[in-house]
Parts: C-alpha cells; structure tokens; sequence
C-alpha cells in the first residue's frame, strides 16, 4: 500500500472521516483506498492509529439484501426465544436471566 499522509489525532483536514464517523452518516468508503491517518500517542506503547476514507468518495450503504434481512430476523428470533420453554417470548431474553420472565418468575406470573 503506498504511503499515505499522518495526521496528528483530531488534525485531520476537513472531508476526511473514519469508517465509523462513515457509517454514522450511513455512507461507507466503497472499495476507496485508505486516503489518510490519523495517530493518537499512547504512553509506552504505539500509538493508536485510525484510518481516514474521503466522504466525497464514500458511497452510501449497501440496501439490505432480502437474504441478510431474513438471516438478521433469524438471529433476532433466536435472541427472542426462551430456552426453557422454546416459545417466543416477544422481547430479547435478558441474558441476566437466561430465560423470559415467565419461566423466572413462575410465581409472579400466577399471581398477577
Ligand atoms: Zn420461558
């Protein structure tokens, strides 16, 4: 890879962003190569070095493909299913639990 400029940690030039800044504007660098660096000194160690894309040059964020939404929904159904009682418990299983809140609380739920 051919030498790119280094910047000191919040010197970057203007139109330069990191991939997450990137994301966070729901652009992505698009196959562009790293445009500059950035470099924070960290005491006793190398520095911590971050990698700057051209936002002209990013593209937007790929659409989600029908076969990575379907794959998304089916981690988010396993995330929303008890392994107690194997139903979905329509809400992500607090991992503090373990299982959704009728199969911790059995007496609460007949209570109420
Ligand atoms: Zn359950």
């Amino acid at each position: 890879m051919a030498a790119v400029p280094v910047y000191r940690w919040r010197l970057a030039p203007d139109g330069l962003a990191t991939r997450r800044q990137l994301r966070a504007l729901g652009l992505r660098p698009g196959g562009q190569d790293v445009a500059a660096q950035v470099e924070r000194p960290r005491r006793r160690r190398g520095p911590l070095v971050a990698y700057l894309y051209s936002i002209e040059q990013a593209k937007p964020v790929r659409p989600m493909t029908p076969a990575k939404r379907a794959a998304l929904a089916k981690a988010n159904a396993a995330r929303r299913t008890c392994p107690a009682c194997r139903r979905d418990a329509g809400y992500v299983i607090p991992p503090s639990l373990g299982m959704c809140a009728t199969c911790a609380f059995p007496d609460q739920q007949r209570a109420a």
